[in-house]
Parts: C-alpha cells; structure tokens; sequence
C-alpha cells in the first residue's frame, strides 16, 4: 500500500528489461523501465506497456488456488465479453443507459422474490461495489430511523464479535457504539439471549449474519427475531434486524429453502448480499434490499437531474461501471433458480466432504464441517505441539494454496483456526489434490520441535 510518494528505485534504476521489446532501437530497450513514483516524460508503445505490466503481474497469486477469499474468481467467457463491451458505461447514467438500470431493477426484483418479500412491489433496493457499500446504506437506515424517534442517549448497534469489519467501520464512520457480543467457549456467533441482553432503548437494530466469515456458520436469524418480538412484548421496544448475507444470502435460497431468515420475518427490515460472493460475479457488485419505504427513510434518497431525466440515488458511490450489473443479470438469467441449486449443491458438497477428510487425517478438529456456508474451519487438536495453524498455512502456500490461518476475536483469542472457502470452480479434484498436498506435508510438520511460523508473518486476510 502507497500511503506516501518515496523516491523509489526508479530514479537510479537502468537497463534490465526485455531487449525484444524494443523493435529496432537497443538504447531504447535498455533504458525502458517501469515509473514507480512519478510519470514518464513520454509515452510509450501499448504493446510494450502490455507486456510489461503484464510481467510485473505474474508475481500476484493464482486466484483457483486461493481458498481465503469469498469472492468470486471465475466467469465463463460469455460473461467476460458481456462486461468487456460495458465497463465504460457508467451505472449512474440511468439517462444515457437506461437499459443497465432496468437490469438493476430486474435483479433487486429477482432478490426480492428469492428473498421472499411479502410484497415485492414495496420493496426498495438497489445495487453497490459490494456488500461494504450495502452494510453502510443498511446501517444509516437503521440510524436514522432511530433518531426519528428523538430518543436522548447515544446510538449503538448490536452483533457479535464475529461481524466482518464493515461493521466496526460503519460505527466508527457514522458514530454509532458497536455493541459486539462477544464469543464465549464454543459459541462463535451470536445467539437470541445474548442479542436480547445487550439491546435497549438506543439500539438502532441487531445486525444478523447469515455465514459468519470466521467459521461459516448462519447466525439464528428466526430465533433473534422471535427474541426481538418477545423483547418488543414485555418492553415496547421495536427493534428491527439487518441481515448480513454477504455470502449466505446467495446460498440458502437455494439449499435452505426452509430456513427462515429473510423477509419472511416481519422483523427483518433490510438484507444486503455481494454480488461478487456467492452470487457469482467479478469483484465490483452487492446488493442491498428494503423490505418497504417505511425502512428507508426518504431523506436518505436523493433526487438529481444533472444527468437529464430525474433520478433517485442511494448509494454512496456516484460514478461506477455497468459491466458488474449486466453480469449479475446475466448470470441469473444463464443459471435460473436450478443452475444456481446445483452450482451451490457442487460448492457445498466439496466443503462437506473435504471438512470430512480433513478431519480424518488425524492432527486435526472440525469447528464447522461446511454444511451450511460452504465454508469450514479446524484447528490442531490439543495434544498436536510440534506445529500449529500457521505454519501448516505457511507449508500449503509452498504449493501455492492460500489457506488462512488467524486468531479468533475478543475472548477466543487463544483459538487459532485454518479456513477453507469453497467456491464455484473449486472442484473435487483439486481438493483431492489439497488433501494429498496436506497428506505429504504432516509427516514433515510433525517432525517440527514446536510451531515456527509467527502469526504476525502468515496470511491473514480472510475477510
Ligand atoms: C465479505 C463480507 C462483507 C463485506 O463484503 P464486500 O462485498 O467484500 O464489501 C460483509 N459481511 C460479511 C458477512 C462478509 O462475508
């Protein structure tokens, strides 16, 4: 990260780059160098910046084999062309594209109905650079419709420890007190008691998690709810519920469709996903739906006409490329209901079954076993000394899979856990060749004296 402009190494730099990419001229070749600190004085042929960006590239990881991240990390090739022909439209341009538009009102229609809105017409959603952008919009509709009520105190907002950081963001940016729940033993996400305990007359609304990102699994959202209904009786407290579906959201539709977690709770006023998650697109798309106006302040949108036409905008971002909403489009039109079953059956599936062989290799223990995000976590069983998380982590990154290996939060911090995210295009047989990496690596970290990795020098991104 460039937080400040050093003089790097171009200033004294020469030479060192491809002779062949210079055509006829050698002196050429050998003063070409990349700027890292401040422009070229001139410009340089497309083919050559092309390929030397391209080079400077190779050293980034092989997204198929990154098991860390949520998002998504392959298309087909219809959908690359899709969005190729429309990453200069800009989303915001509802004047100039109003058919990118009606395919962004065609998927907050779409979620609306998998989401089981009991009246769909009333519902108010729109789409955003991802689920970060959403829980911001969600949270400030939660505030302000607390400070309606012109109650004294200070704001604060209820979610376990397990929140992703958007959450810890949004209290911070918009100066609400995050009231985490903490972990506690093998409770690792939030629980109707514990939600109900900490609310009281300055809670704006408990934030729900639907796939925790630290082990995967669906926070009780109907049992919050009917805790929150319960509180409501005995107190008067109305207290409305967000759900974080980041992941989850795109998930049980399709393989929960009995779960209870969405509209069909009369408490649950908002719902955001990332369309870049499980809903299967390039980074750059969530969503984030309204159950009806009454959750949605009208202050909070606004009307501009800069662009002809006069147009309703609520997200915080103003400018941002269409491509990602014509794929999103595309790919609900491409899958229907059963294509998305049966990719996130495959997805699930591997996390079951390779949580399972992880599990039967002996060092280690099952936190969660993919069954529900089809996402998993272990940990080394206590008896295990010579090695921990981190340094089978740092061994699997030999291979050049990303397993992350982090501390829980507050409370659980002695929990060191790994997690494996399943994602579509991770297939059984490359988590049959996970397992024999894994399988061959042990018997060399069992001859360890004692864990070598320092947790501060192991990847550690797992949002
Ligand atoms: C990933 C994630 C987010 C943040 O989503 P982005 O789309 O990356 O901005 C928020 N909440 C949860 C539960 C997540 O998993």
């Amino acid at each position: 990260m460039v937080l400040h402009a050093g003089k790097g190494k171009d200033a004294t730099r020469r030479g060192g780059s491809n002779p062949m990419l210079a055509g006829t001229d050698p002196a050429y070749a050998a003063n070409l160098t990349l700027p890292h600190n401040h422009l070229g004085d001139d410009p340089l042929p497309p083919d050559t910046v092309l390929q030397l960006v391209r080079d400077e590239l190779l050293l980034d990881g092989n997204a198929r084999l990154n098991l860390a991240t949520f998002v998504t990390t392959w298309m087909e090739p219809q959908a690359h062309e899709l969005m190729a022909e429309c990453v200069a439209k800009n989303m915001i341009d509802k004047d100039e594209y109003p058919q990118t538009a009606e395919l962004e009102r065609r998927c907050v229609n779409i979620l609306a109905d998998l989401w089981h809105a009991p009246d769909p017409a009333a519902v108010i959603g729109c789409s955003t650079t991802g689920s970060s952008e959403a829980c911001m919009l969600a949270g400030m509709a939660l505030k302000r419709r607390w400070s309606k009520l012109g109650r004294p105190g200070r704001p604060n907002l209820v979610m376990g420890a397990n929140v992703q950081v958007c959450w810890e963001k949004f209290c911070e940016y918009w100066e609400v007190e995050p009231r985490l729940v903490p972990m506690e033993g093998d409770r690792f996400h939030l629980t109707a008691d514990e939600a109900v305990a900490h609310c009281d007359e300055n809670t704006i609304g408990v934030v729900a998690i639907l796939g925790s990102t630290f082990d995967g699994s669906y926070e009780p959202v109907a049992e919050i709810a009917a805790a929150l209904d319960a509180l409501q009786d005995r107190t008067g407290l109305d207290i409305p519920i967000h759900v974080d579906g980041a992941s989850g959201a795109m998930i049980a539709p399709f393989l929960d469709p009995d779960l209870e977690w969405d509209f069909r709770l009369p408490r649950v006023a908002s719902i955001n996903t990332s369309g870049h998650k499980y809903g299967l697109v390039y980074p750059g798309v969530g969503w984030v739906l309204w159950r009806d106006r009454a959750a949605l302040p009208s202050e909070l949108v606004f009307n501009v006409n800069y662009l002809g036409g006069n147009m309703p905008t609520f997200a915080l971002n103003f400018s941002r490329p269409g491509a990602e909403v014509a794929a999103q489009y595309y790919t609900f039109v491409r899958l229907g209901r059963e294509g998305f079953r049966a990719v996130q059956q495959a997805c699930r599936d591997v996390a079951t079954s390779l949580a399972e062989r992880i599990a039967s290799l002996g060092p280690f223990r099952l936190l969660t076993a993919g069954d529900q995000l089809p996402v998993f976590a272990f940990t080394t069983k206590p008896e295990i000394t010579a090695f921990d998380v981190f340094c089978v982590s740092r061994r699997l990154r030999e291979r050049g899979w990303l397993v992350p290996a982090y501390t829980f939060p507050e409370n659980r911090t002695d929990l060191a856990v790994l997690r494996i995210v399943c994602r579509n295009g991770f297939t059984h047989d490359l988590a049959d060749l996970l397992i024999q990496d894994l399988t061959r690596l042990l018997p060399e970290l069992e001859q360890q004296s004692g864990p070598l990795a320092k947790p501060e020098t192991s990847t550690a991104f797992h949002h």
